[in-house]
């Protein structure tokens, strides 16, 4: 499982990035979906062997955060990454915009309340990064938050750079590893997607007018975007701008990332003690003399 340059997706800690640097369509040594199709599914089983050790072993928990704009395919890779796994292991949220009773608190508190359990994988539909990003587009947004006047200047986005940055450290401190992707669809791509989902009848329920509304800040959104990778891409919990166009190469790359991640955990099942196999033995025993 190499045939994707995860080197040529990561946001080198430390460096500045241009979004249109990356290419949507980029597909690697890939022609087609047909081409990929073997991988995507050893991807999937491989993902499954991982969760099942990751469980076990009750040490580590992942989480992988997912952006994008709307229609880039988050809910499908979600779909595609996690088919194979254990659901019990598996936790996914999704955050929309914050209920008055989230508003009460501090911004990271309903993501800090979603986080996964030791030996499971809990995935963030969106995330915490909304606040640096879809707050920013809309300064509306920040003026709703109850947050003190003298707390809303100019700094506070590079504050709360730093803030995340702490946070995402202190999760690594404490055995949760962090995966965080940006699913780089282009402005044409989605546009397309957009039309499918007005002309196509079983896709009409995924259109809102808002997403049409948020297309029109597509600069804006790029340039936040860039200021988050450019700030928050760190050595403990760095970014991966994935090429979105092509579905398939989405989740392939997302799956291939997830598993060299795991990989790299070197996850081991629990060894039994001793007092353990003792008592496997006296089991085995009682159950022998059964009739
Ligand atoms: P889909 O459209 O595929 O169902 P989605 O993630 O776009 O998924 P929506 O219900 O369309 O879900 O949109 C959620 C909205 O909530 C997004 O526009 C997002 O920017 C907004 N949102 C998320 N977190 C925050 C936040 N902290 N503050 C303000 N708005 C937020
Ligand atoms: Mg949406």
């Amino acid at each position: 499982m190499n045939d994707i340059n995860h080197n040529h997706l990561i946001v080198k800690p430390g460096s500045k990035i241009l979004l249109t640097d990356y290419d949507s369509k980029y597909t690697g040594n890939f022609q087609s979906k047909v081409d990929a199709q073997g991988k995507l599914e050893a991807g999937v089983q491989q993902l499954r062997k991982y969760q099942d050790v990751l469980y076990a072993q009750n040490t580590y928990a992942l989480l992988i955060i997912f952006q994008a704009m709307d229609a880039a395919g988050k809910d499908s890779t979600i779909k595609h990454v996690m088919s194979g796994v254990n659901p019990q292991g598996c936790q996914v949220f999704s955050f929309k915009a914050p209920s008055a009773e989230e508003l009460d608190h501090d911004y990271l508190w309903r993501s800090a309340k979603s986080l996964p359990e030791r030996g499971r994988i809990g995935i963030f539909n969106r995330s915490y990064y909304e606040e640096v990003l879809v707050v920013r587009v809309h300064p509306e947004l920040l003026q709703k938050q109850q947050l003190p006047d003298s707390l809303k200047g100019n700094d506070i986005w590079k504050q709360r750079f730093e803030e995340i940055n702490n946070f995402e450290k202190y999760l690594v401190n404490n055995g949760i590893v962090i995966l965080k992707f940006f699913l780089n669809v282009s402005k044409t791509e989605q546009k397309k997607r957009f039309l499918d989902r007005i002309e196509l009848p079983e896709k009409n329920w995924k259109f809102s007018i808002n997403d049409v509304q948020e297309r029109a800040h597509w600069d804006d959104y790029m340039s936040v975007y860039e200021d988050v990778f450019n700030h928050t891409s760190t050595a403990w919990a760095p970014w991966y701008i994935i090429p979105a166009d092509r579905k398939w190469f989405m989740r392939l790359a997302v799956s291939e990332i997830i598993c060299s991640k795991l990989k790299e955990l070197n996850l081991k099942y629990p060894t039994v003690s001793e007092e353990h196999k003792q008592q496997l033995l006296q089991a085995k025993a009682i159950l022998e003399r059964e009739d």
